[in-house]
């Protein structure tokens, strides 16, 4: 569980296990929800509560972010990872060819991506000291800051020095999933690599804000454990993230894992019906905090999930370092994309369901 949370995890369970029906009215009622209304909103009891909570969840999207959905996309800059994690096909046991892109190769990719008609971009790289350093990564930002307005990153875990410093070279945001809170777990699924320390992990935000970032992404990945308890600790790792970095706005994702062509399977599958129902909770519980869905996730839900609660997606996503324009298709990708609509076409959604689409949302200058 997240380390700072006061209930144990047999605590927890109870609380969502046992919240009944009547517990989940109110907590649907109140106008400012707590902690302990996340846990009666994901639990068992709610499912029979979808309807309402669909309702209450798009009147917090809308009174927080209207009618708009922004769009960026990721660019993927390299595969090459020193870690062992079990569930990724980008491990380090893996015999694939690994790329990095040059800073030239990452230009190329870049103006694909604005020639698209994409403003923000997340740059994403596996965790590789060498290859990744702070210093490169500088380099990437300084040069796409140029291009585009927005800029933030999946990068393996910094000091909070190494986050300033590429906060000062153009990166608004950070986005880092924990993977799991079960510490347990974490240390089975993390055999080797940096990544192993848990520690370090779970504290990157907090570095992160204290350094000036500005959004901080988080998310847990969905299947390796149960989703009820990870979700408990994502909603106290994101109320402690409020309080400790008020300045920056707290972002949720909820990527669902798939399996691998390693051969990993997730041991604990999340429904559509279930993801939906954490997705509503924790918009209704954290109105103001931004929520991306990816395209992990097939068109109809995501076109579904934007209008009730996210207020982010991305477009026309490729998964392989050079995949926009330099067309590396042998490369492996990280998962599976389930929307492989152009960015036009994402944009049309949108539309059709009488939403705005924001492509610049961010300016330094202001
Ligand atoms: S999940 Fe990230 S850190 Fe782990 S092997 Fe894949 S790319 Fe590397």
């Amino acid at each position: 569980m997240f380390p700072e949370l006061r209930f144990t995890e047999a605590e927890i369970r109870k609380m969502i296990d046992s919240a009944t029906p009547e517990a989940v009215v109110n907590s649907l009622a109140k106008e400012k929800r707590n902690y302990f209304d996340l846990l009666n909103l994901i639990s068992p009891a709610a499912m029979r509560f979808l309807p309402q909570m669909r309702e209450a969840s798009q009147k917090c999207r809308r009174r927080y972010y209207g009618k708009t959905v922004t769009i960026y996309a990721p660019l993927y800059i390299s595969n090459s990872c020193v870690n062992g994690c079990k569930y990724c096909d980008f491990n380090i046991r893996h015999k694939y060819e690994r790329k990095s892109l040059t800073l030239d190769e990452i230009r190329q990719e870049a103006d694909a991506i604005l020639a698209m008609g994409i403003d923000s971009l997340l740059i994403v790289a596996g965790e590789d000291p060498v290859r990744m350093s702070v210093d490169f990564l500088c380099e990437v930002g300084r040069m796409l800051k140029e291009k585009f307005s927005y800029l933030s990153l999946e990068i393996a875990p910094q000091e909070e020095e190494g986050y300033r410093r590429l906060f000062e070279a153009g990166y608004e945001g950070l986005t880092l999933f924990q993977e799991t809170y079960n510490q347990e777990l974490y240390r089975e699924l993390h055999p080797v690599g940096p990544k192993r320390v848990y520690d370090f992990r779970v504290w990157s935000q907090l570095r992160a804000g204290r350094a000036g970032m500005r959004n901080l992404g988080m998310a847990f990945l969905l299947g390796l454990d149960e989703w009820r308890l990870e979700a408990a600790s994502l909603g106290a790792h994101a109320i402690y993230l409020q309080k400790h970095c008020f300045e920056s706005k707290v972002q949720f994702a909820f990527p669902r894992i798939t399996a691998t062509e390693g051969g990993f399977q997730p041991a604990h599958p999340v429904s559509d019906e279930d993801l939906e129902l954490m997705m509503l909770a924790f918009r209704i519980v954290f109105p103001e905090c931004g929520m991306t869905i990816s395209t992990r996730e097939c068109p109809d839900f995501r076109d579904r999930m934007v209008q009730l609660c996210a207020d982010n997606m991305s477009a026309a996503s490729r998964v392989t370092p050079g995949g926009y324009a330099l067309l590396a298709d042998e490369d492996v990708g990280q998962f599976t994309l389930n929307d492989s609509r152009s960015v036009a076409e994402v944009e049309s959604a949108i539309r059709r369901n009488g939403q705005e689409v924001v492509r610049k949302y961010w300016d330094r200058a202001l």
